[in-house]
């Protein structure tokens, strides 16, 4: 008896004895947090870390802007406050542990192309220390590669991925009680400068988030009615948290119900989860057609049509949907996503850029940029990607225009030229006699001729 008790400190103690390095990726969270809590669990001393991404200088301002306010705002929330390091993750981690005698590096694990080959280097560089990585968790409800057919083989089209996947279930959100971990004081705190203040300040955080989740719940059973809507605030702006992991989707499944509106709403989680499935079969995918032969049609080169991506990339294509929208992406950082299909159909079809064009522009500005939701986003717009809409569907601007924007408030809201239009005369400016007395440019093309252009590309390359 008595030689039990003299242990039992020790034992507990052996459970929590660790320096360990919690290393913050696309998780920038205190709770609902699994790997933290297994982190915080094993450790009697838990230091933290977060590396700037090597690219963050080549994004736009306010994406920079925006990485590093979600930083700040998890530093502001941590106790000890947040370690910062810039440059390679591999080397930053390994020089972190050698220089504070750290154990053990815990993190959520990615499934995305990139997220994956960085923790390959960053495991590779720490067991040169004899440190070992311990991944936990992922960015989503159910993890990437879980969801399988009866076969085991992934499932390659939405609707069947889904009812699978809400069968699957996922488990509860977990919390942890911040003030039962020792917190190591942040040691490095060499926070990146700006080259440039940004328009506006990004709202960033777990805290952010929380209540952004809770403002829209109020409205969610209107979800399903108005989220396609570009002129009304019908959509829950969530992706800003989930694409910096300053909310689980656990936390935000575990809130809904079942009115239709939550129902269309898991939904579209869903796609989130289905598109990372998809990347993570497919890793080749963030940068190559998922449907290989339309690697081979025929595309216009952007270096010899300059002019015209320059048109769309500033909102100036004359087509006043299509405009309103590239300039809600430069100006806030963020597009509707019917506006995001708009334009990709609009870069592809009318434009005949590939894909991969569009998609590099959105990452360089989204400020809830995804791997996965982007490249397959832009691969189902254009018509080469999973479950796509078929390519010879070619959204016509002006029809999108008058539907999704019946108003004309979004148009107005982002292209001062077109202010004096009243109504949704404003997707048709050409027609008025001063629709276009304010600098508004003419379509730079002709819809319904590229439209005949696009089909007569298809056409080259369909499988005889
Ligand atoms: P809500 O309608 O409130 O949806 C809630 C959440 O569900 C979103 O935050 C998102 O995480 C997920 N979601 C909704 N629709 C989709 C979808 N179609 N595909 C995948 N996930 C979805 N989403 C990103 O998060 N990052 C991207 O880089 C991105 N790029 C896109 C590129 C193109 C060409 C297209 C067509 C879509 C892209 N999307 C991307 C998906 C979608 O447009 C955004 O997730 C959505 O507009 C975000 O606004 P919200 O949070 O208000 O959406």
């Amino acid at each position: 008896g008595t030689l039990l008790a003299a242990y039992l400190p020790v034992l507990g103690a052996s459970e929590k004895s660790l320096r360990s390095l919690f290393w913050f990726r696309r998780d920038r969270r205190i709770q609902d947090n699994l790997a933290l809590k297994k982190a915080a669990e094993a450790s009697a001393e838990l230091h933290t870390l977060f590396v700037f991404p090597r690219w963050m200088q080549q994004r736009s301002l306010l994406r920079q802007h925006s990485i590093l306010e979600s930083a700040k705002a998890l530093g502001d929330s941590l106790p000890g406050g947040l370690s910062v390091a810039q440059g390679n993750p591999a080397q930053a981690i390994a020089e972190y542990c050698r220089k504070h005698g750290i154990e053990k590096v815990f993190a959520t694990r990615s499934f995305d192309t990139e997220g994956i080959a960085i923790q390959e280097e960053v495991q590779l560089e720490l067991s040169e220390l004899g440190v070992a990585l311990e991944l936990v968790d992922s960015y989503y409800a159910i993890e990437p590669g879980t969801i399988r057919k009866d076969d085991g083989s992934p499932l390659k089209v939405y609707t069947p991925f889904y009812k699978r996947w809400a069968l699957h279930g996922w488990p509860e959100p977990v919390q942890m009680d911040v003030a039962a971990v020792n917190w190591a004081p942040a040691m490095q705190t060499d926070w990146p400068a700006m080259s440039a203040p940004p328009p506006f300040k990004v709202k960033a955080g777990e805290l952010q988030a929380l209540q952004t989740l809770d403002r829209f719940l109020e409205k969610v059973s209107q979800y399903h009615e108005q989220r396609n809507r570009t002129d009304l605030s019908g959509t829950s702006h969530l992706s800003h948290a989930l694409a910096h992991g300053e909310i689980h989707p656990r936390t935000i499944l575990a809130r809904l119900g079942h009115s239709e509106g939550e129902e269309v709403f898991r939904k579209e989680i869903a796609w989130r989860e289905f598109y990372a499935d998809v990347l993570y079969h497919n890793p080749h995918t963030l940068h190559e057609y998922l449907e290989p032969r339309f690697g081979n049609m025929r595309y216009d080169d952007p270096e010899q049509h300059a002019q015209k991506l320059e048109a769309w990339k500033q909102g100036k294509t004359g087509y006043p949907i299509v405009d309103a929208a590239m300039r809600q992406l430069v100006q806030t950082g963020w597009m509707h996503n019917r506006a995001r299909m708009i334009v990709a159909s609009f870069l592809v079809k009318d434009l005949h850029f590939e894909w991969q064009v569009g998609a590099r522009y959105f990452e360089e500005h989204l400020t809830d940029h995804d791997p996965a939701s982007n490249a397959h986003g832009w691969q189902w717009t254009a018509g080469c990607g999973t479950d796509a809409s078929p390519y010879y569907r070619v959204f016509n601007p002006v029809l999108q225009g008058e539907k999704f924007d019946p108003t004309g408030d979004y148009v107005r809201k982002y292209v001062p030229e077109l202010r004096h239009i009243q109504g949704g005369k404003v997707h048709q400016p050409w027609l008025l006699v001063d629709g276009l007395a304010h600098g508004y440019p003419a379509p730079i093309v002709d819809h319904a001729q590229e439209r005949d252009e696009a089909l007569a590309r298809l056409e080259e390359i369909k499988v005889r």
